[in-house]
């Protein structure tokens, strides 16, 4: 019985692999990842009979193989409530997740994080947008491009540091409705203890948060962001750098949030131990 519900679980993906040439091809990665997972749980109490159960199929260089190789087919789903050893068994637990059903119903992609797992510095923001959602990469709008600039003017490549969100969904909002919406609070105390075994498995040395939202998701601290900004704040035993949201800057175009910002990243830098430049010293200072 089992065998032949995975042997049916394979015919999907093989199903979904001849429909990925065609145009209108669209589907779901986490619904794809889920998929993956189901077929490796089943095959880990399913009759050892292997003749009957077919080769799982191999997938090519495409869009399904993009969706697919972050889980890997061996991946275990820790038990509910148990930690997670790395974080593809993190993933593997989030992907498997519930408890926000409407944000399942609604995303495309469980957006996880990007990046060096073992990154000194990690970047926290809020929730996926619509970019972010349908990519499976937090960070890659508008917003995301120039996070990924300021990563760069403190001497970084995007793929050295380590990037996440509070929320690993996007916020769900009424179909033909353009935009994105801020997460809940209780959105965010549900997906916290993602993050903090993200944060957990990662131990950066530092870590920044982007925007108010961000700090509420974090600490639960609804403080006006002038406040918290360029503040040292601790989660756990970590310090975090509060500084405005890159949306927030490309809203308001005054030099003297930039130079706030990067003012921000001065300190990061510094309490890093990196040397700082003259050059990168003075950005956004009025000429
Ligand atoms: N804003 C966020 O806070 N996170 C993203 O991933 C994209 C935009």
């Amino acid at each position: 019985m089992e065998a032949t519900f995975q042997q049916g679980l394979s015919l999907v993906v093989q199903m979904l692999r001849g429909l990925e040439g065609q145009p209108e091809f669209r589907a779901d990665t986490s619904t794809l990842q889920r998929i993956v997972l189901l077929a490796s749980s089943i095959r880990d109490t399913a009759v050892t009979d292997e003749s009957r159960i077919s080769e799982p199929p191999q997938i090519g260089e495409t869009f399904l193989q993009h969706a697919l190789l972050r889980v890997s087919e061996q991946t275990p789903v820790p038990e509910p409530g148990a930690a997670a050893q790395s974080l593809e068994e993190l993933l593997a637990k989030v992907l498997v997740g519930t408890k926000c059903p409407n944000l399942v119903a609604f995303r495309h992609s469980v957006v996880f994080g990007i990046g060096n797992p073992n990154s000194e510095l990690m970047f926290v923001g809020e929730a996926p947008g619509a970019d972010e959602d349908r990519q499976g990469e937090p960070f890659v709008g508008r917003a995301g491009e120039l996070l990924t600039k300021i990563i760069q003017t403190m001497g970084y490549q995007r793929s050295e540091v380590y990037i996440a969100n509070v929320l690993k969904c996007r916020p769900d909002i009424p179909p033909g409705t353009p935009g994105n919406r801020q997460p809940t609070p209780s959105e965010m105390a549900t997906c916290l203890p993602y993050l903090r075994e993200q944060i957990e498995l990662i131990q950066p040395k530092l870590m920044v948060a982007l925007g108010g939202t961000a700090m509420r998701g974090l600490f639960g601290k609804d403080e006006p962001m002038k406040l918290m900004r360029g503040r040292w704040h601790l989660f756990g035993s970590i310090p975090v750098m509060a500084t405005f949201h890159p949306s927030y800057l490309l809203r308001n175009q005054a030099l003297s949030l930039k130079r706030q910002v990067w003012e921000d990243m001065l300190q990061v830098l510094e309490r890093l131990g990196h040397p700082i430049s003259e050059r990168q010293k003075n950005y956004f200072l009025p000429k």
